[in-house]
């Protein structure tokens, strides 16, 4: 079955290097480190682990001499290691001083993104973010104007509220507040623009930790300008929590068409790897049918006919699998991507599941026989038995793989 196209917003396209956000292409997915960016070793390791994982863009934040310091080695050995994802400077207070100091960390970033209300307080705001976007144009780099609810712009804020109290029809606060965050993005887009840069080089983003604040915010935003829109939900928690608020707030909004680029803030849980955040982006727009990243495994939930946990273990262990390969079948198999392995417990539905995927199996469910029949294609081709029935089927799976994708 095709899966019905998304109308996109029509946004205005804008260069990082060579990936292109907006302006009618696939929608991005970028992350970011969470790693010191002094500690060059740490934070290339942890760039190339999201480039591989496949994050398309890489953002480091660059907040001390050191970091911007470091900057230019990171790009350096990034380049020397055959990493080429562009890196975006994270700026928050004194990215001015910083860019000044460090022409070589400007150089070497591939966009920087200014927050309005962290540029600078009362009258160093205006200068100062007139210094960040003259060293954008100096540098010929895009810059996100990225608003962040938890750090609104102030005066914007109280500009608004001041309004809000004399108008003969005062808007509630939440609504003034989320009127404050557009407005701060857009009348920063609009001086940036007075300042000399162009739009094709300006992304907006105003995350909201709210999901039905930030469908509401990028909804106006989508309806009041036409710049590339970078989308996340802020602070959007740990674990299921955090997967399932990004999700629900992201899906809405690129159902509409609405979004160029993505991150999903997940605070990672102790240990556990950053290139999560990468995963679940890949997986929001992949189930959406927007883009394709990985081949999909189908597998049942399970149910009292499921003789063992064998068959959550091997829908776990083919989907680890296709993850790990990813990196090499991307190359050598185009079109991979889009192949749908089906891994079900029981013949209720394991056949017909498996017949409807490119490859499936249908493990025995309690009292059937001891056999799982494999489909390729539609058709029956081996019915595997015995205590290797993993292994046997992810060496077919990777027949399949090279069979069916290596002559594309
Ligand atoms: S396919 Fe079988 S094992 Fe899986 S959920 Fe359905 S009935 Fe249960």
């Amino acid at each position: 079955m095709s899966t019905p196209p998304i109308p996109r917003r029509t946004s205005i396209g804008v260069r990082v290097g060579d990936v292109q956000i907006g302006g009618g292409a696939p929608v991005v997915v970028q992350s970011m480190t969470n790693t010191a960016t002094e500690d060059v070793a740490a934070t290339v390791t942890q760039v190339i682990e999201l480039a591989q994982a496949g994050s398309e863009i890489v953002r480091i934040t660059v907040n001390t001499e050191a970091a911007a310091a470091a900057v230019p080695r990171i790009r350096e050995e990034l380049d020397r290691r055959g990493c080429d994802v562009p890196l975006v400077g994270d700026f928050h207070f004194n990215g001015h001083r910083l860019l000044a100091k460090h022409p070589a960390c400007g150089e070497a970033l591939a966009k920087f993104r200014i927050n309005p209300g962290n540029v600078g307080r009362g009258s160093k705001r205006d200068p100062q973010f007139a210094q960040m976007i003259e060293f954008a144009l100096r540098f010929d780099k895009p810059v996100r104007i990225g608003v962040n609810w938890g750090s609104l712009d102030q005066a914007v804020l109280a500009r608004l509220l001041d309004e809000n109290a004399k108008s003969p029809e005062p808007r509630d606060l939440d609504e003034v507040m989320r009127e404050a965050v557009i407005t701060s993005a857009l009348e920063s887009a609009a001086k940036a623009e007075e300042l000399g840069l162009p739009p094709n080089r300006i992304v907006i983003s105003c995350k909201m930790s709210g999901v039905q604040e930030l469908i509401a915010v990028y909804q106006e935003l989508a309806r009041r300008c036409d710049y590339a829109l970078h989308l996340g939900l802020t602070e959007a928690g740990i674990g299921t929590k955090g997967i399932v608020a990004s999700t629900a707030a992201l899906a809405v909004l690129l159902q509409q068409g609405i979004g160029d680029t993505i991150r999903i803030s997940l605070t990672p849980e102790p240990g556990a790897s950053r290139t999560k955040e990468v995963v679940v982006a890949q997986e929001i727009l992949q189930t959406m049918g927007i883009r394709s990243f990985t081949p999909q495994v189908i597998a049942c939930p399970g149910c009292g006919r499921t003789t063992s946990d064998y068959f959550q273990r091997l829908a776990q262990q083919i989907q680890d699998y296709l993850r790990r390969k990813m990196p090499e079948w991307r190359e050598k198999y185009p079109g991979v991507e889009e192949m749908h392995v089906a891994v079900m417990g029981c013949v209720v539905n394991g056949p017909g599941e498996s017949k409807n995927a490119n490859i499936g199996i249908s493990l025995p469910g309690t009292g059937e026989n001891p056999v799982a029949p494999v489909y390729e294609d539609g058709r029956k081709t081996v019915t595997l038995k015995g205590d290797r029935i993993a292994e046997e089927f992810q060496a077919l799976v990777e027949r399949y793989v090279e069979r069916r994708y290596g002559q594309a």
